[in-house]
């Protein structure tokens, strides 16, 4: 079971790049850069990024008309993706597992015969911190943030985000 702490903080700079990436479409960067992050984080959420890279390289497979690829680090994929909470390190992991299905399903709807007719525009970005979204490590209740002051709504539990600024633009 992950832990609710695993998902507060920020993420690892290389993941942010990666993420980036990402949401460019540029899959095979994405991957480098999350595998790096992967490789360097010492915490549980190096499961996270090893499931992101997966999915990089399944929409890479999918570039590539590569049915069979696709399907098997889909599949890999999973274990990593799952029991997080639905935002985490201020990714929504939730919609991001959803959309990473929704593909898979057009995938094998397409098969392996019809994969080079994949709309890409299926391929969609990861939301991250665009809403600045930070999970109570006290209650798990979705913070606040106003002005670099990050409060929970329910406990009352608050921090400052001045620490993370270098993360952010
Ligand atoms: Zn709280």
């Amino acid at each position: 079971m992950r832990r609710v702490e695993d998902c507060n903080g920020v993420l690892h700079p290389k993941a942010i790049e990666g993420i980036e990436l990402f949401n460019a479409k540029d899959f095979f960067e994405a991957h480098e850069e999350l595998e790096t992050a992967w490789k360097e984080e010492t915490n549980d959420i190096r499961d996270l990024y090893r499931g992101i890279l997966q999915v990089a390289v399944t929409y890479l497979h999918i570039t590539r008309g590569n049915y069979d690829g696709a399907v098997k680090v889909y599949g890999r994929s999973l274990k990593w993706m799952q029991g997080w909470n639905d935002v985490c390190r201020g990714i929504n992991v939730k919609k991001f597992r959803d959309d990473a299905e929704a593909v898979m399903r057009e995938v094998e709807r397409l098969g392996k015969d019809g994969i080079g007719n994949f709309d890409v525009s299926l391929f969609k970005p990861i939301q991250w911190n665009e809403k600045r979204l930070w999970l109570c490590d006290r209650c798990g209740t979705e913070m606040y943030e106003k002005n670099c002051k990050v409060s929970c709504p329910n406990c009352g539990n608050r921090f400052d985000c001045s620490d993370l600024n270098l993360y952010f633009d």
